[in-house]
């Protein structure tokens, strides 16, 4: 087992003095003008920072001087964190020419450890949908068959590791916007427990559900970039206080003895494809082999996640979106007093899954209605975390399938919302309960598309997250040999 990957790899060469940082970034930027046209997985190239920071970190190397953890590591960050002076649209036409006033905690902290900005990743509008085609500057496409979408919302993220352009990412994950895209692109996505990455800077969306994430090709680079991002921020009001847990701890303590529990209800339910659950039982068989307790678990509330999501959700998403009316923000279309001016501002700068979202979120709050619809789904929140909970009196770590197919064809869904909605039905459970949960890739299904295992844990549970994670991925690599 290694606890590595091609971004621990690179910053370990480049703080040897071994590799130049310059020399690695531009092996990247030439990945991306070659192949980016194609899969449209950024928004914006930010080609000369990231040469001025290379070149910044070559000279702390050569000054004898520690450059960070993550030396010379091209980072590709999704489109919704600020970055100072560089456009950040969300995917929307609304920020058109919006230029942020300052960086997102997790971009200062990525630029500390010695990390290099490459860009900024496509996604669905305002990070609301399941394949990067609500962006309003066209789709993002799957780097492993350019006529499958890369799932979303972060899909211009984990397009980007998926195909070379950088070696890690970031995303955002509201309801699987981190995991449901890397599990379609065969890499590996995370969404921490809800407080332990900061959230300022991340353009919000449901701020009670938000969490940025990482993405990388192995299970330790992820653990080394969530390493850099978390820990406590003052200015994110719900960041935590306590120290974080280490991603990196244990990832090659093995899983002897550890109580591992696959849900029914994200594993075995209707609409979850066979070959899908065929491979979450593999990837437990592994863990069992490896040691492990393996048993089937029920929580049953869990499949009530969606419905309530699509409640709490809109309703958060209403309020949040609410600042962009033409007055401080990017897009103002003029009208004759301030209301039509507000109007055709936002009715020109929205997309209509957007608009979607404003609308039911604004019912679902209106007086009257609150109760029923809001503060019912809020109830349903509730049943959900003491269902997780009472599972991990038994479990150290739950496992299920990150999605219900693998990558589906442009255009399949976009004609209908609720076929959309239904590919976080495996992911959505973690965000409304708060815990972290991760999808490491484990075989293809029949098209040879990725396929992602996910692992699920309770609220900081994070070391023995990625321990498992790291045993999933083991395992996962051995089959792949033993097949070809
Ligand atoms: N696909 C879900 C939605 O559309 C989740 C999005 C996300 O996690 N940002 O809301």
């Amino acid at each position: 087992m290694t606890g590595g990957g091609p971004a621990v790899e690179l910053a370990a060469a480049v703080r040897s003095g071994e590799r130049h940082a310059v020399d690695a970034l531009e092996e990247y930027l030439a990945a991306i003008a070659e192949s980016d046209e194609r899969v449209h997985a950024f928004n914006h190239v930010m080609t000369d920072q990231a040469r001025a920071a290379a070149a910044a970190v070559d000279e702390v190397v050569a000054a004898g001087r520690d450059p960070g953890p993550l030396a010379g590591v091209p980072v590709a960050l999704k489109d919704n964190l600020c970055t100072r002076g560089v456009p950040t649209t969300c995917s929307s036409r609304i920020l058109d020419g919006w230029l942020p006033p300052y960086d997102a905690t997790v971009v200062t902290r990525l630029r500390d450890a010695g990390a290099l900005i490459v860009g900024k990743t496509n996604l669905d509008e305002f990070a609301m949908g399941s394949s990067t085609e609500n962006s309003a500057f066209g789709p993002t496409r799957n780097p492993r068959n350019l006529d499958r979408v890369p799932g979303g919302s972060s899909g211009g993220s984990a397009a980007a590791v998926a195909a070379g352009f950088a070696p890690l990412a970031l995303g955002s994950d509201t309801g699987g916007s981190i995991r449901q895209p890397a599990a379609l692109c065969g890499v590996v996505g995370v969404k921490p427990t809800y407080g332990v990455v900061s959230r300022y800077g991340l353009v919000a969306f449901a701020s009670s559900l938000d969490q940025i994430g990482p993405f990388g090709a192995t299970v330790g680079d992820a653990a080394a970039l969530l390493d850099v991002i978390s820990g406590h921020d003052a200015m994110d009001s719900t960041s935590l206080p306590s120290a974080p847990p280490s991603a990196a701890a244990r990832l090659t303590a093995g899983v002897e003895g550890l109580r591992v529990g696959v849900v029914t209800e994200l594993t075995t339910v209707e609409g979850i494809a066979p070959e899908v659950v065929a491979r979450v039982r593999q990837a437990a068989d592994a863990l069992a082999a490896a040691g492990a307790k393996v048993e089937d678990v029920s929580v049953p509330a869990a499949v009530y996640g969606l419905s309530a999501y699509y409640l709490i959700a809109p309703a958060e998403a209403s309020s949040n979106l609410a600042r962009y009316d033409g007055v401080r923000y990017g897009l103002r279309v003029p009208g004759v007093d301030i209301t039509e001016m507000y109007n055709k501002t936002r009715a020109a700068g929205f997309g209509a899954e957007v608009k979607r979202r404003i609308m039911l979120g604004t019912y679902a709050l209106s007086a009257g209605y609150y109760d029923a619809y809001y503060g019912q789904a809020q109830r349903v929140r509730t049943l959900i975390i003491r269902d997780f909970e009472a599972a991990y009196d038994t479990f150290d770590v739950l496992l299920s399938a990150t999605t219900p197919t693998t990558a589906f064809e442009i255009g399949a869904k976009t004609a209908d919302p609720l076929s959309m909605y239904l590919s976080d039905l495996c992911t959505i459970p973690s965000n409304l309960a708060g815990h972290p949960a991760m999808t490491v890739p484990f075989g293809t299904g029949a098209d040879g598309l990725p396929i992602g295992v996910q692992v699920l844990a309770p609220a900081l549970g994070e070391t023995i997250m990625f321990q498992v994670a790291a045993a999933i991925e083991v395992a996962g690599r051995a089959q792949e040999a033993a097949v070809r």
